[in-house]
């Protein structure tokens, strides 16, 4: 089934086609994280959401290489690194280490490649001198070398692809300095920032002069060096459109004169109790502070991952709660079918409810990521199961097929389920073995395969419904 997302350049739902005429790999870039603190809530919705996405591509039969760029030199962080009185590679250290951990929290899969900025100043200083031989960048008299708005247009490229902006309230040769600027001021803004005294330690040489990059160019930069001149997908939060990735697009488009990205996707922003996160309103929680709260990842996780990407979330505390006793629904049926499916096989077949989860499931994330759609389909299997383990009418066959959809539904949705109930393949394959063993009489057999489970960790005993795995 093709896969149709919303493509923020053309700002309509498409049908997803990668630029590999194979068909088959698929460049995939999202905007990383700023390591000057631990990330917050909002953050991890955009990164869950990025997890999702590539999740889907996979379950969809696309080869994808992921890369998350570690933006680890920006203002914040070098007034952070001021104030703290440390140095640049102690300080982001520390946030990056954590957002790794959290990231293995939330069980999103590590990016194949996870470029730090400030491993790629040759990458960043080799761009911008094309942009500058292009006539697209200038060295100002402050020493910082800017981007031309005006002299890009002019060259008939689009400023703008993102978000509409207004040209007519642009002063020609306008510049920002900062990274972050207002929504719509079009002005002139930095590629390379000449080294001032409150940078510190904090500047690297260049032909332009000592100095540090701009946060804009970087991305261009990693994601060019990782994925080529054009890829496939990049993605972000919505605040990131402009003018971040309207400045992306702008470098890459006018230092190598081809279209830099096919599929823009932006994730819509969260709100915490209906409002807008902030540490002086007391709303703005990290994913460590909800954990100290007594929630897993693996319930915020499930909780991020119940609204469509598009819709603006409401974060709350209740729904954490509301959470917990939906995965617990998923992790008892999910249970029962595994002690079903440990009792020794007759026949092998299929229910008919498995189809139509896969189906389901499948349709709703063709369909933009229709996230609720593919919940409910979840849901209702989950009804049926219970109904049929409730009624005795699931064999330990169709018990263990339907196991089979469940981790194949489970490979994109990455919810697992507790602790306890997961046993490792290599754990539930020698259970197995032993049960073969027993039907086959060979109780020295089975016995050593039991001592090699308990080697392992695992112990397994009899009961009336077949063999049960518990971890030691
Ligand atoms: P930063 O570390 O600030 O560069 O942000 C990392 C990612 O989190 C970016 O893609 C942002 O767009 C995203 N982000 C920031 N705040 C929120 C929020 N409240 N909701 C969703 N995503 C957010
Ligand atoms: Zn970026």
């Amino acid at each position: 089934m093709a896969l149709k997302l919303f493509n923020s350049l053309t700002r309509a739902v498409q049908t997803f086609a990668p630029l590999d005429p194979a068909g088959k790999k698929v460049g995939l870039y999202c905007c990383g994280p700023t390591v000057y603190d631990f990330a917050h809530i909002g953050n991890w919705r955009t990164f869950v959401f990025a997890d999702l996405v590539r999740r889907t591509l996979a379950f969809s039969g696309y080869e994808v290489k992921h890369v998350m760029n570690i933006t680890d030199v920006e203002d914040k962080i070098i007034q952070r690194v001021r104030e703290n009185k440390t140095t640049l590679r102690e300080f982001t250290g520390k946030f990056e280490t954590a957002f790794l951990d959290d990231l293995k929290a939330l069980n999103c899969q590590a990016p194949h490649v996870t470029p730090r900025a400030t491993g790629h100043m040759a990458e960043i200083i080799a761009l911008i001198e094309k942009l500058v031989a292009r006539g697209v960048a200038y060295q100002a008299t402050d020493g910082s070398v800017y981007f031309s708005i005006e002299k890009y247009r002019g060259c008939g490229c689009t400023y703008g692809q993102l978000q509409k902006l207004n040209f007519d309230e642009m002063r020609v040769g306008e510049r920002v300095s900062t990274d972050e600027y207002e929504k719509e001021a079009v002005a002139d803004f930095a590629l390379w920032k000449a080294r001032v005294p409150d940078d510190g330690d904090v500047f690297w040489p260049s032909p332009f002069g000592e100095g540090r990059p701009g946060w804009h160019i970087e991305c261009s930069a990693m994601s060019i060096k990782a994925l080529g001149e054009t890829f496939d997908l990049h993605l972000g939060g919505e605040d990131l459109k402009f003018p971040h990735h309207e400045d992306e697009i702008a470098q890459s488009e006018g230092a190598t004169g081809k279209p830099f990205v096919k599929f823009w996707l932006h994730g819509a922003h969260l709100l915490v109790e209906g409002k807008k996160m902030s540490k002086r309103l007391g709303n703005y929680f990290t994913l460590r502070d909800l954990i100290a709260k007594g929630f897993t990842g693996r319930e915020v996780r499930y909780l991020l991952l119940t609204a469509h990407y598009r819709e603006t979330f409401n974060f709350t505390l209740e729904g954490l709660a509301g959470a917990k006793s939906a995965l617990a629904r998923i992790d008892e049926c999910v249970g029962k079918l595994r002690e079903l499916a440990a009792i020794p096989k007759s026949e092998v077949q299929s229910p008919k409810s498995n189809d139509a989860l896969i189906e389901k499931f499948t349709a709703a994330l063709a369909e933009d990521l229709n996230i609720s759609a593919a919940w409910a389909s979840v849901f209702e299997w989950v009804r049926e199961m219970n109904k049929r383990l409730a009624e005795n009418s699931l064999s330990p066959a169709e018990a263990a097929s339907a196991l089979t959809a469940w981790d194949k539904i489970n490979s994109v949705l990455g919810i697992g389920t507790t602790a306890e109930a997961e046993a490792p393949a290599d754990i539930l394959a020698l259970a197995e073995a032993r049960t073969t063993a027993k039907l086959a009489k060979d109780f020295k057999r089975a016995d050593t395969i039991r001592d090699e489970l308990k080697a392992k960790g695992w112990i397994i005993a009899d009961s009336p419904k077949g063999p049960k795995l518990k971890k030691i």
